[in-house]
């Protein structure tokens, strides 16, 4: 029989505990394999939050998460009156929100067996939020249960993951994706071993990169600039050329969602109504969601930026690998032998420092830094012998 679970892939340790907590929920008291809040944690890419969603389709589905009916699709696609999945696309999770949230969950749940909370981004919750956030979870009895997602645990307010069970995912193993891109989304074999290892067990990346053929080529462009760093100036069009594609691609997957977004709000409010009270009601909640969306499209930049600065770790990764004789495991084997000629033109410690070079240049990233000159300052070191 399907299961909710099927598709957590590479993460048997942590199904066969939710599968306990799921059979304990039913026996109605409150034993130890079932409690009340939990964090999923793991790197980007792991599947934390889908752990989450299907274990909240487990514990509203009659058959303990079969997939297939209508309780576990309708929790799927957020149209379960007693599941809510949290998803923010902006930088922070505002007390507001949880506020709101609260508000609805406080009720029993519609259907008698659970109401499920899932907050995709608890690392995002504001300070404030967290606290709000903290006193429902404390409130004993109700028939709530919290799933927060986070990518490690100090991502989480201490008196919040204090009172949560943890459970830590695992980054899959490249022969796991593979399998899955093959099986579940019916791409070729070596389109899915290549989508797999250069994403380095990132499910969701690995899909995206073998359903998109702009997005490989734009791999392609990236993973070819280490090889042209021949001088400054070339760093410096290396940086651009870098920074142009990223912005690309996080603006195309998110303008047609800008688009929708307002058109639905325009039409919450009766699109052409002529109430004076209504037209600036109106105004005010676009201009709201203009705020909100230009706040989104600044952070998928930046993760933009960053997923390409990650690809870019991989090229020096393997030359450090063709330098140390080790040429099995090369992520970038489609570039084997511009890997093997750089790694013999550049000293053996360079690699090394350019990789670490990268990684400040993520943590410069993340702390807010200007982007292009973020960039053009790694460039540059790249480009040192
Ligand atoms: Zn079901």
């Amino acid at each position: 029989m399907s299961s909710v679970f099927d598709d957590l892939v590479g993460q048997e340790h942590i199904i066969d505990i939710l599968k306990g907590a799921v059979a304990a929920s039913r026996t109605g008291s409150d034993s130890q394999e079932m409690t009340h809040a939990w964090v999923f944690t793991g790197p980007p890419g792991s599947g934390r939050s889908s752990a989450a969603v299907a274990f909240a389709q487990a514990l509203i589905c009659p058959n303990q998460g079969c997939g297939v009916c209508n309780e576990c699709q309708s929790a799927a696609t957020g149209g379960h009156p007693d599941v809510e999945v949290i998803r923010t696309d902006g930088l922070s999770i505002k007390v507001e929100e949880i506020r709101e949230l609260l508000t609805h969950v406080a009720w029993a749940p519609s259907m008698g067996g659970w109401r499920v909370v899932v907050i995709e981004d608890a690392d995002r919750l504001t300070e404030s939020a967290a606290n709000a956030l903290l006193k429902a979870i404390e409130e004993p009895g109700t028939r709530t249960v919290w799933l927060l997602c986070a990518p490690t645990l100090h991502d989480v307010l201490p008196t919040i993951r204090s009172r949560c069970r943890h459970l830590q995912l695992r980054t899959p193993s490249i022969d796991a994706v593979t399998q899955v891109l093959i099986k579940r989304d019916n791409i070729s074999p070596t389109m899915a071993d290549f989508a797999a290892r250069v994403s380095q067990g990132h499910i969701g990346r690995a899909k995206y990169l073998a359903t998109n053929e702009s997005v490989r080529s734009n791999r392609k462009v990236i993973m070819q600039l280490p090889l042209q760093l021949s001088s400054l100036a070339a760093a410096f069009q290396a940086a651009q050329t870098l920074v142009d594609i990223a912005t690309t691609e996080a603006h195309t997957s998110s303008e047609k969602r800008d688009e929708k977004e307002v058109e639905k709000l325009q039409e919450a409010y009766g699109k052409g109504a002529t109430g004076r009270g209504m037209a600036t009601g109106a105004a005010k909640a676009v201009k709201e969601l203009e705020k909100e969306q230009k706040s989104r499209a600044t952070r998928m930049v930046r993760d933009s930026i960053d997923g390409a600065l990650l690809d870019l770790a991989t090229f020096y990764r393997d030359v450090m690998m063709a330098q140390a004789g080790v040429t099995v495991s090369m992520i970038n084997s489609d570039m084997r032998s511009e890997i093997e000629s750089y790694a013999t033109s550049f000293p053996t410690h360079t690699a090394a420092q350019k990789m670490s070079a990268i990684l400040e240049a993520r943590k410069h990233l993340a702390m807010n830094s200007a982007p292009l000159v973020t960039c053009e300052a790694l460039m540059c070191e790249l480009t040192r012998k």
